[in-house]
C-alpha cells in the first residue's frame, strides 16, 4: 500500500523564523518588517531600512501562514480574524529584543499584509546634532525660546518630523523645566521628564477631545501629532493664544501648502495670524557611505549609503506677513533656501548626490 507523502520536516518553526527575523531587523537597525502575501499564498518578507524597502526573503505558503499566525498571536490579535485590518503590539519580552512592536494587519486580495515596525530606541540627538543647516537651527532655537505661539512640521510620513520634535523636546527639557504634554498616535518613543499620551479612538480619545482633557493640566508647550481635522487646528491656534508653545504636524506637500490649508480648517484667521510664527518643511535623504564613498561595501549593506540627514526648508511668519495672511491673500513669500537650493547644498558638500536627491525630491 502507498503512503500517503508527508509535507517536508520545516528546517526553522514559525516562532524561529519570527524570532530571527525580528533579531535580525533589530540589528540592522530596520524600521519596518513587511510581509506581503502574493497570489500562490507564499509570502514576501521586506525590511526598511533608512527609508527603503527591500525585499530580503520569501516564506512558501506552508510556512507563511504559520508566521503570520505567530505575529498575530505573539501581538495578542484574533488569529482566527483574517478579513479585518487589527493593530496589537509585541511586548518585548514576547519579542526577544530590548524595544517592543507595533503590528498592524491589513486584508488584501492575496492574503493578509502584515507590518512589524521596530521601535529601535535611538538616543534622541540634541538639536544642533540633528545635521540641521545653520539658518533652520537658529529659526528653531528662536522659536523654543518663545513662551507662546505655533509651529507646525509638514512632510511625507517617514520624513523625519517626529525626530526633529523629540530634538526639541529635548533641548527645551535642558534649557528650562517647562512643563511639556505630548498628544501622539502613537508614542515612538518615551522620553523621560515629559507627560507623554496617546490618542484612543475606540475609546472615543481623538485629538481635540484629548488636548482639551490636556489643557486642564497645566501644560506650558503641547504637542499635538497631527492636526487632521478642523476641530483640532482651532483648539491649537486657541492654545497658542491663551498663552501655551504649540508644536504639531500638519499634512501638506510645502510650506505655502500649511498656510493654504489652515486657511480652509481655520476661520479666525486674525487668530491664526496671531499665533503661527514657523513652519518646517521637511524630508530625510540618506547619506552617502563614508566607509566606501558611495561605491557600496558591507558597512553600507552595499547600497552606497549609511544613515539618513534633515532636508528641511524654512518659512518664518513675521509681521511683513499679517496683512497678507488676514486678507486671504495668495502667499508668495518662499523659503530661502528652499528644499532644492537645500538640496544642491548637500550635494556640493557631498553629504548626498544627485540620485538620491532625485529619488526624494522626484527633480
Ligand atoms: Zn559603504
Amino acid at each position: 500500500m502507498q503512503q500517503k507523502p508527508q509535507p517536508e520536516p520545516l528546517l526553522e518553526s514559525a516562532p524561529e523564523i519570527c524570532s530571527r527575523l525580528i533579531k535580525a531587523a533589530q540589528n540592522a537597525s530596520v524600521s519596518d518588517i513587511h510581509i506581503q502575501p502574493q497570489q500562490d499564498g507564499s509570502a514576501d518578507v521586506s525590511f526598511r531600512l533608512d527609508g527603503v524597502l527591500s525585499k530580503t526573503e520569501s516564506l512558501s505558503a506552508e510556512v507563511a501562514s504559520l508566521v503570520i499566525g505567530r505575529i498575530k498571536f505573539l501581538a495578542k490579535l484574533k488569529t482566527y480574524e483574517h478579513s479585518i485590518p487589527q493593530d496589537g503590539r509585541i511586548d518585548r519580552n514576547d519579542a526577544g529584543i530590548e524595544h517592543e512592536l507595533r503590528v498592524s494587519t491589513y486584508p488584501t486580495v492575496s492574503g493578509e499584509k502584515i507590518v512589524i515596525r521596530l521601535f529601535t530606541e535611538e538616543t534622541i540627538k540634541p538639536l544642533d546634532q540633528l545635521g540641521l543647516d545653520l539658518g533652520t537651527f537658529n529659526i528653531l532655537q528662536g522659536f523654543l525660546h518663545q513662551r507662546q505661539g505655533l509651529m507646525l512640521l509638514t512632510g511625507p510620513s517617514g520624513s523625519g518630523k517626529t525626530t526633529t520634535i523629540y530634538s526639541c523636546l529635548k533641548h527645551l527639557l535642558s534649557s528650562d523645566s517647562r512643563h511639556i504634554i505630548t498628544v501622539e498616535d502613537p508614542v515612538e518613543q518615551i522620553i523621560p521628564g515629559i507627560m507623554q499620551t496617546e490618542i484612543n479612538e475606540v475609546r472615543g480619545l481623538n485629538f481635540p477631545k484629548s488636548i482639551r482633557h490636556l489643557l486642564r493640566q497645566d501644560p506650558e508647550v503641547i504637542v499635538i501629532g497631527e492636526i487632521r481635522d478642523d476641530e483640532t487646528a482651532d483648539i491649537a491656534i486657541r492654545a497658542a493664544l491663551t498663552g501655551h508653545q504649540v508644536i504639531a504636524t500638519l499634512h501638506a506637500g510645502s510650506c505655502h501648502g500649511v498656510i493654504d490649508r489652515l486657511r480652509v480648517m481655520v476661520d479666525d484667521h486674525f487668530a491664526l495670524t496671531a499665533v503661527l510664527k514657523v513652519i518646517v518643511n521637511q524630508r530625510l535623504v540618506r547619506r552617502c557611505c563614508e566607509n566606501c564613498d558611495a561605491r557600496g561595501c558591507e558597512q553600507c549593506a552595499h547600497t552606497g549609503y549609511h544613515g539618513r540627514v534633515p532636508l528641511v526648508e524654512t518659512l518664518t511668519i513675521g509681521e511683513q506677513d499679517f496683512a497678507t495672511l488676514q486678507q486671504g491673500r495668495p502667499f508668495t513669500r518662499t523659503p530661502s533656501p528652499n528644499l532644492k537650493q537645500a538640496a544642491e547644498k548637500l550635494i556640493n558638500l557631498q553629504v548626498t548626490d544627485n540620485r538620491e536627491i532625485n529619488r526624494i525630491l522626484g527633480i
